[in-house]
């Protein structure tokens, strides 16, 4: 059988890099700067890119610290970056003392096996251990932080693959090899050579993935939730409300929601005495009281300004004005960004209601609240 050229396999595999490391190089450039890790990727790809090339010159003359050494602490030094960059994307801080010893060490005892004693096992030997440490320690940091997506799952998979290969390479490798055996067209070393270049292939393009997820999440949230409570903004929270409105007329059975709207009251005092950051903070908690008071089924969300709405689902007027007097209360305890709220109650009128006139009810209730004197609930 004609096995693929180990010389090929090099060559391509440097190519890809090179190719992720531009990709990398621009994502870092233009993502946001809270996406850490993008630039430690990017670094070793184009290091793993170097090491590749220079590895593809190997027996052409060319001397070994050009195609022994230097490709190998590339190498290594690449998928040390690269675990770096996985630690800090996880916000995992970098601790590089350890690793840099390691490094240091590695480096020095294959330049020894070089130059003082040539040996290609013992430079193997060392090889595989130190990238077993990094993989072991990199794949420890992708399951312990990592989460359960797609992108960190293909990293895990590669790198579990990964150490499986290099431990059976170093078991695999015969006693009497001196020989510098990197072009050996046996099925083995195609093996490895193979493995080797897909795998950091998947770990530069799982970056790739891993860091457009957290772009994608990241807008997700700013499309949906507001910025400064970080309650659902008006247009998430309409769309959950609709969803409801759907349900319930698809079940008639089922009791109607009931809608809630909660206008701060004289909040302009709040800002104009107090200032505007105060003011600020007076509305995050008033968004965290409505979270502890209200129930995980509950839809609540930033109406806009110092208004704020809920739709209890499944919930009748008595059982909702249980949970406004509540709020009453811890709108009203003294704390000092307690601030007393005046709130509107609309419940559902039945098949032919909308969402459209139970906010308009609710928001209605709401001036009758004003008008009563606020700090109160009224009933459409
Ligand atoms: P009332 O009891 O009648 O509701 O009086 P009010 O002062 O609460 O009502 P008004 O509508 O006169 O004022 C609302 C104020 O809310 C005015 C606006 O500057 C302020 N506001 C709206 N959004 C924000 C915000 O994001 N931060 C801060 N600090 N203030 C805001
Ligand atoms: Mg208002
Ligand atoms: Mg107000």
């Amino acid at each position: 059988m004609q096995l693929l050229d180990p010389r090929s396999i090099i060559i391509v595999a440097s190519l890809t890099y090179g190719l992720m490391a531009v990709v990398l190089y621009l994502m870092r450039r233009n993502y946001p700067r809270n996406i850490r890790g993008l630039g430690h990727w990017a670094g070793a790809a184009a290091l793993w890119f170097c090491s590749a090339m220079l590895l593809s010159g190997r027996n052409l003359g060319l001397p070994d610290f050009v195609v022994v050494l230097l490709p190998n602490i590339m190498l290594v030094g690449g998928t040390l970056l690269y675990y770096m960059g996985c630690r800090l994307f996880f916000e995992q801080p970098a601790r590089w003392w350890p690793w840099l010893v390691l490094f240091v060490v590695f480096a020095l005892g294959f330049a020894g096996w070089v130059y003082i004693h040539n040996s290609y096992v013992n430079r193997l030997i060392l090889f595989t251990a130190t990238v077993l440490a990094i993989y072991m320690a990199n794949l420890g940091v992708l399951l312990q932080h990592g989460g359960k997506r797609l992108s960190v799952r293909v990293v895990e998979l590669f790198l579990a693959f990964q150490i499986v290969i290099v431990l059976s390479r170093m078991v695999t490798s015969p006693a009497d090899m001196t020989a510098d055996r990197l072009y050996e067209q046996s099925l083995v070393q195609v093996i490895y050579l193979s493995s080797f270049a897909i795998a950091h292939f998947f770990f530069t393009v799982s970056a790739v993935l891993m860091a457009t997820d957290r772009l994608v999440a990241a807008l997700e949230n700013l499309a949906h939730n507001d910025a400064l409570t970080h309650l659902p903004n008006r247009r998430a929270l309409f769309e959950r409300m609709e969803n409801e409105i759907a349900r319930v007329k698809r079940n008639s059975g089922r009791c109607g929601p009931t809608l809630l709207m909660f206008d701060l009251d004289h909040f302009k005092a709040v800002n104009d005495t107090l200032g505007h950051q105060h003011g600020d903070k007076v509305l995050v908690h008033f968004a965290q009281t409505l979270r502890e008071q209200l129930r995980k089924t509950d839809y609540v969300g930033r109406y806009g300004g110092e208004e704020f709405m809920a739709m209890l689902p499944e919930t009748d007027q008595a059982g909702a004005l249980q949970i406004t007097q509540r709020i009453h209360d811890a709108t009203h305890n003294g704390h000092t960004l307690a601030n007393p709220v005046s709130i509107g109650l609309a419940t559902w009128g039945g098949a032919d209601d909308t969402l459209e006139a139970l906010i308009s009810r609710a928001d209605s209730a709401v001036y009758a609240a004003k008008a009563k004197g606020r700090n109160c609930t009224c009933v459409a």
